[in-house]
């Protein structure tokens, strides 16, 4: 396997890159630097992708946000996708689809208690879907009360306007204000950085949202949205008995429980969804990334039927849920989706993934033993983080600089990782990794190894 060869081919995609591309999440004042050129992906095979001059990298992030996690170059996928296209590639979502109610139902029969999928293209998107509806219930059942939708520090749920108003990664949202109204932020709960020194850390965390409830009106409020295990904002999973006490508050005050499984679903926790992991029973899950890895763009927003129902009126007809989304009419996404799932599970992903997972841990325990920078390390699945230190005894977070060297001697090495993206005031410090499902023991410890090589070349 190799990236492109002719040098003109090189140049002339750099150069129409550099002169009319606008990169996410990128300052683009360094690439007026002749010599300092975006990285262009090129190919890709399983865990290993290829950039334009034909270097070789092992893709620890699965392109680099947590997406691809059936790994590249699935011919059976681009195939379905293919065969879907041709046969009938678009009709609105106003009607159905061979690949969209097929795909419904195996999602729905891996989801005990939901029943029903809504299409559209983006975790933002499937997310803003359940705002909509949050608010729209709070219209059609409360007498405009129970209109604010709860969101947690340290989650992200879309960069969106709306979704961003439920950014608890404040420097994320800081420079695109004002929001509207009617988002509330519950503190996080990562133990590691306690805000209460009390045994029951889980319990006290969880007792955070019903303080917050009680002193907001639990009349006011209709939903509260969390993330299984915090991504991108640090890799945060929850403390003990965390669960169980966000699920007793949200019956006791009648709050509808939506979880953004847009990192953590399909199969990326090591079961198909990461809130099964806590005997959660939502009334909303969203998902997107993992959904078609992304060979398509597709995302979901699943409710339970009591949901459902509460849009359904005969006589009222313009109270159904009104909205749209053009590209939810797609079939790209519901087929490679579908297919997506397949592989998953016939090649026995879930259970590679919680194999592959523990070794990750053991291999970032043993390396904490040898790097005093690494503070903690955190982890479900094949979504594993380790929080860099200044020091260990006040746990003063890394500089962010340094971990973005950390970053760059795995990338000289041929291995690309991740971190907390310039998120949460402060706190950039978490190295993160999250290969696809399909990796070998020597995938992992040839990852964990380049982790240890940076570790020393950057702190010695
Ligand atoms: N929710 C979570 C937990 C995410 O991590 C992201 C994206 N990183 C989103 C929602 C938004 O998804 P998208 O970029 O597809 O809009």
């Amino acid at each position: 396997m190799q990236g492109y060869t002719n040098a003109n081919d090189i140049s002339a995609v750099v150069a129409a890159d550099k002169a009319h591309v606008w990169h996410h999440l990128s300052q683009h004042k360094g690439y007026e630097t002749p010599d300092v050129d975006p990285r262009i992906i090129v190919e890709g095979r399983g865990l290993r992708v290829w950039d334009a001059r034909g270097k070789e990298y092992i893709d620890a992030v699965s392109g680099a946000v947590w997406t691809v996690n059936v790994g590249y170059g699935r011919e059976s996928i681009a195939n379905a996708v293919r065969d879907t296209l041709l046969k009938m590639n678009y009709f609105a979502g106003v009607g159905g689809s061979i690949p969209g109610a097929l795909f419904a139902e195996r999602l729905i029969s891996k989801m005990p208690g939901l029943s029903r999928v809504y299409y559209s293209n983006s975790g933002s998107e499937a997310n803003e879907k359940v705002y909509k509806m949050v608010r729209q219930i709070a219209h059609k059942h409360h007498g405009g009360k129970k209109w604010k939708i709860l969101y947690r520090e340290r989650d992200y749920h879309g960069t969106t306007i709306g979704t961003l108003a439920t950014s608890g990664q404040l420097e994320r949202a800081a420079q695109y204000g004002p929001y509207p109204d009617g988002f509330v932020m519950v503190p996080h709960c990562l133990e590691y950085r306690k805000q209460w020194d009390v045994e029951n850390y889980g319990e006290r965390a969880a007792d955070a949202i019903e303080e917050v409830i009680l002193r907001e009106g639990a009349d006011t409020i209709g939903a509260l949205v969390l993330e299984p295990v915090t991504a991108g904002g640090g890799v945060i999973t929850p403390p003990q008995g965390y669960w169980e006490r966000v699920q007793e508050i949200c019956k006791k005050y009648n709050i509808l429980l939506h979880i953004d499984e847009v990192v953590c679903g399909v199969g990326r926790t090591g079961t198909w969804f990461g809130y099964q992991h806590y005997g959660i029973k939502p009334d909303f899950v969203t998902m997107a990334k993992g959904v078609a890895s992304g060979y398509a763009a597709i995302s979901c927003t699943v409710t339970t039927e009591a949901v459902f129902d509460m849009f359904k009126d005969a006589g009222d007809h313009l109270s159904y849920f009104r909205d749209i989304s053009t590209f939810g009419g797609c079939t790209a996404g519901p087929a490679a989706a579908l297919e997506n799932m397949r592989i998953i599970e016939d090649e026995g992903l879930l259970d590679n993934t919680l194999k592959m997972g523990a070794r990750v841990m053991d291999n970032l325990h043993a390396l904490m033993e040898k790097h005093k920078v690494i503070g903690d390390v955190r982890g479900k699945g094949l979504f594993c983080g380790a929080e860099l230190v200044a020091d260990r005894v006040t746990k003063e977070p890394m500089d962010e600089k340094k971990v973005a060297a950390v970053v760059a001697a795995c990338n000289a090495q041929g291995v690309i990782i991740g971190m907390t993206n310039r998120s949460i005031p402060g706190l950039n410090n978490t190295l993160c990794l999250s290969p696809a499902l399909i990796a070998t023991p020597d995938d992992i410890d040839q990852i964990t190894g380049a982790i240890d090589n940076a570790l020393t070349t950057v702190f010695g």
